[in-house]
């Protein structure tokens, strides 16, 4: 994929300890809560929601490794076998089905610098617009998509050519009216 470089990235950084105060992609701590700040407490966590709604034990999905996208700002799958979304730890590549049990290992996430970009795209939008498939047919869209979406709204863009594109864009779209106002008046 090519891309162009990422031009704004900085996380914003508060108080003088350096927490990082604004989580942008959300995984198994954020959207759990405490009960899933390691792997260790991931694990038991699904195991202890399993084992709450009578549902037996987790057991590894075997198939091939599901694919992360971002919903609502959270890092999540398909599960490939009951179709929920359970939220994957990105730097373990895991999602832990507490739907069926499926532990999926190995699920596809962006590479490092990928994943960089996408959470600078994902910064400037709100929370509930933090998604990585088109709306209308869930289609995963490419960072720069992304990137083209947000400028179109109006927000800064990440990547070095997003505006470019835009304004190729709006030009088309310009001369294609232009040319239906010439239709209309002959
Ligand atoms: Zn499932």
């Amino acid at each position: 994929m090519a891309l162009g470089r990422v031009r704004l990235f900085r996380a914003r950084r508060v108080d003088s300890v350096g927490v990082l105060t604004m989580v942008v992609l959300l995984g198994p701590h954020q959207v759990h809560g405490s009960n899933a700040r390691t792997e260790a407490e991931y694990r038991l966590f699904q195991r202890a929601i399993l084992r709450r709604n009578g549902r037996g034990d987790p057991w590894v999905y075997l198939g091939p490794p599901p694919l992360m996208f971002v919903s609502g700002g959270k890092c999540v799958i398909d599960c490939p076998n009951c179709g929920n979304g359970p939220v994957v730890d990105v730097s373990r590549r895991l999602a832990l089905c507490c739907e069926c049990g499926a532990v999926c290992e190995g699920v596809g996430v962006p590479a490092a610098e990928d994943l960089e970009t996408l959470t600078a795209i994902m910064a400037n939008r709100p929370q509930a617009a933090r998604n990585s498939r088109h709306a209308d047919d869930q289609r995963p869209a490419t960072l720069s998509e992304l990137d083209v979406e947000n400028v179109e709204r109006g927000l800064p863009p990440v990547l070095d050519d997003t505006e470019a594109i835009v304004a190729a864009r709006r030009a088309a779209v310009a001369d294609a009216a232009d040319a239906q106002h010439i239709r209309e008046r002959r």
